[in-house]
């Protein structure tokens, strides 16, 4: 999918209201924000609009709250199914309490720890108490040149999420311009994330077109030889990226859970390594594809292995594609990181896509080290795109060494799968 689509610099800003779709969806443990990258990744376009003299809304979600700002409070379904499942008489005080717990989100999903972040960090922000309702609208109208408001959480309507017009056309009246910066909902068709396109001028903040013109280009005119590397827990997970990527990369290096329902596939044993039955035939077909395609489809030489699944299993390394039976691999060995990072030294463009092994535990993190340092050292374009991945580069140190980390997990995913994404299609073409 290429997008060429219209920036903020590419619309007149000074003196209009501008609402902008941030990713304010940050970790909060008690009541502190663990994480403020999200936060940090937005105030670039914030502090363009505010130096350009734009009067700033900011919007986003946060969680998954109730939807405490409908004039009623409506249960989930997971919490109906569960209210239900109760014996008859017990079922109205159940309801009852869901619905006393469903206020709560008002303080714990509430943006305002957003807001002192912000203002902390030298954007003085104004919260309103609500999203569109009458003091979002009276703040929104009284705005200065320069000046931001922060609306509370989107989903606080469960309008947001359903996209319901009326919903899209009452945030849009806020504002006068519609900015879409938050690339992790852009695969979502939500009322802030694409409805609100509908009823005003719409175009990309710095995030997203930094997400677009580096995975845009990586995939539709890369610089060669370009190497994909897809790992994670399961090829489920991954059909579409893999499908999307085999037209279009010289080398595809395969490690992490989803190597066994390959290795099956291709006739070898698996022990009690992850393996899903149901995709054999989906893995010959893209295997054969790969074949086809002249694409050079790498899969371990050499595996970790372990008893159980548990992070201080017992563990060795064995020379063979083939698990033994009791045992499971947990990770790619020696020479496989060794083939690996050689056909990663010689790329024009690496995209990489989930862990080579359960990364999360010591024992079996050295494969998915070794590609991250092969890939930091490449000198390739390196686009890291997916949570587990993009988290482990970063752990280890690498990520001022990546081209790019892209900041949405799904939306990345999406993006590799070549899916048309709702809040990137929805902006004004340049
Ligand atoms: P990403 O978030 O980067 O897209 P995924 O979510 O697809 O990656 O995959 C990450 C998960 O895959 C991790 O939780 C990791 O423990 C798991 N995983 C990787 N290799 C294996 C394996 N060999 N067996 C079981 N789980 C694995
Ligand atoms: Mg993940």
């Amino acid at each position: 999918m290429t997008y060429n689509k219209k920036s903020v610099e590419d619309i007149d800003v000074a003196g209009k209201k501008v609402l902008v779709r941030c990713d304010f969806n940050v970790p909060v443990k008690d009541g502190v924000i663990t994480d403020d990258k999200r936060i940090v990744g937005a105030m670039k376009t914030i502090q363009y609009l505010v130096a350009q003299g734009a009067k700033v809304i900011l919007c986003s979600h946060m969680g998954r709250p109730h939807n405490v700002l409908d004039a009623e409070l409506k249960l989930d379904k997971k919490e109906k199914k569960k209210i239900e499942a109760l014996p008859a008489e017990e079922q109205e005080a159940a309801k009852a309490a869901a619905l006393e717990k469903g206020k709560k989100d008002i303080t714990k999903l509430s943006l305002k720890i957003v807001a002192d972040d912000l203002a902390k960090k030298g954007i003085p922000v104004t919260l309103a108490a609500d999203v569109i309702g009458p003091d979002a609208q009276a703040k929104a109208a009284a705005l200065k040149e320069g000046e931001v408001l922060l609306l509370e959480n989107v989903r606080f309507h469960a309008a947001e999420e359903k996209n319901d017009p009326e919903f899209a056309k009452a945030l849009a009246s806020l504002a006068e311009i519609y900015v879409n910066d938050a690339f992790g909902t852009a695969h979502r068709a939500h009322g802030s994330t694409a409805g609100v396109a509908d009823y005003l001028p719409a175009v990309c903040g710095y995030l997203i077109q930094k997400e677009i013109d580096v995975m845009g280009k990586a995939l539709d005119d890369p610089q060669r030889p370009f190497v994909a590397i897809l790992g994670g827990a399961k090829v489920s997970d991954k059909i579409g990226v893999i499908n999307n990527l085999i037209e279009k990369v010289d080398t595809l290096i395969i490690g992490g859970g989803m190597a066994y329902t390959f290795f099956r596939a291709m006739g070898c044993s698996t022990g009690t390594s992850l393996c899903e039955e149901d995709k054999l035939d989906l893995a010959r077909e893209l295997l054969a594809k790969a074949r086809a395609k002249g694409v050079n489809f790498l899969l371990p030489v050499d595996n970790i292995i372990a008893r159980e699944y548990k992070e201080d299993a017992t563990f060795m390394r064995i020379y063979s594609d083939s698990i033994p039976d009791g045992w499971m691999g947990l990770d790619i060995g020696e020479k496989t990181q060794e083939l690996y990072s050689k056909s990663i030294a010689g790329a024009g463009t690496v995209v990489w896509n989930g862990p080579m092994g359960v990364s999360e535990w010591e024992n079996f993190a050295s494969g998915t080290k070794a590609v991250a340092k092969a890939v930091a050292d490449s000198g390739a374009i390196s686009i890291i795109g997916g949570g587990d991945s993009a988290a482990a580069v970063e752990q280890l140190g690498y990520a001022d060494k990546m081209t790019h980390i892209s900041t949405g997990g799904g939306a990345s995913l999406e993006f590799l799968e070549g899916l048309e994404l709702p809040g990137i299609a929805c902006l004004l073409d340049k």
